[in-house]
């Protein structure tokens, strides 16, 4: 039956940065679709483990900074508590507000080093588990970024655009092989990460009228695109990206 492609009963979910926003409902929502939920991040999740239980599902902390982890070690610690890694959702990220003229070179570097670096190295550790099962999906969080320039936030930018890239790259190597990869493009969602906007009283005017939902995005509302990724329901997307914006690109 069809709704029950879209489940995740068995299935071992890698998420980054679950501790809060939106990689917090990422995982919440992974669990409450059947999956057992591993968390790699540098703060204890201690909320989305209670809700990840609550679901009835196996939760697991992997600690760490994904710019400097061993990126195989914390996947093989996915596989020796857990037997597998079916999903992979690349969803910590950073962001670093100044003109493109003031970015430090620590800055650019920081942004690319976690936002792409990290994406690639934990995709390629994942990838090779899932290729070995001939099974896996891994879901990549771009952004509107990764269409526009923005303002301010070059490196940001630039890396955004960068997932994309790598996550048609991937998907072109690994489609045949039984690993969908694809995309979330998050529009403008309350998380702690777009503060600033929401704080500056004439950006936040700016944005709100631009989308035609006329509100920001919540986590919750990128939930069901994540779990419909994971799942084989998406079994025949490959290196597509799914904007999630309330219209935001349709203006
Ligand atoms: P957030 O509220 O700022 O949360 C970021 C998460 O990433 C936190 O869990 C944070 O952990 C983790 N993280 C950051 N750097 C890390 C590192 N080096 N190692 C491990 N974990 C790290 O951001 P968000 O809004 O939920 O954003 C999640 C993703 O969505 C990001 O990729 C972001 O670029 C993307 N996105 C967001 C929006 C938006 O409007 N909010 C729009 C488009 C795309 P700590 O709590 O330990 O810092």
């Amino acid at each position: 039956m069809i709704l029950d492609r879209f489940r995740l009963d068995g299935r071992v979910a890698v998420v980054t940065g679950a501790n809060r926003g939106i990689g917090q409902a990422f995982a919440v929502a992974l669990a409450q679709a059947g999956a057992d939920v591993a968390m790699l991040g540098r703060t204890e999740p201690a909320a989305t483990t209670e809700a990840v239980e609550k679901a009835g599902r196996r939760a697991l902390w992997l600690p760490g900074d994904i710019a400097t982890v061993d990126h195989d070690g914390a996947i093989g610690r996915v596989v020796s508590e857990f037997g597998r890694v079916d999903v992979l959702v690349n969803n910590a990220g950073i962001i670093r507000r100044a003109p493109a003229a003031d970015t430090t070179a620590a800055d650019w570097r920081e942004v690319i080093g976690v936002d792409l670096d990290a994406v690639f190295h934990l995709s390629q550790a994942a990838g090779r588990v899932m290729l070995r099962q001939g099974r896996g999906s891994i879901v990549n969080v771009a952004s509107m970024l990764s269409f526009q320039g923005g303002i301010r936030v070059p490196a940001y930018a630039a890396a955004k655009h960068g997932v994309v890239g790598l996550t048609k790259a991937l998907a072109n190597e690994w489609a045949g092989l039984g690993v969908n990869v694809n995309a979330i493009a998050p529009g403008y969602i309350a998380t702690d990460n777009t503060a600033a906007l929401r704080a500056d009283e004439s950006r936040n005017a700016a944005i709100l009228e631009r989308i035609p939902a006329g509100r920001w995005g919540s986590p919750d509302d990128l939930a069901g695109t994540v779990v419909f990724l994971a799942s084989d329901a998406a079994r025949y997307l490959h290196g597509t990206v799914i904007p999630v914006d309330g219209g935001w690109l349709a203006r």
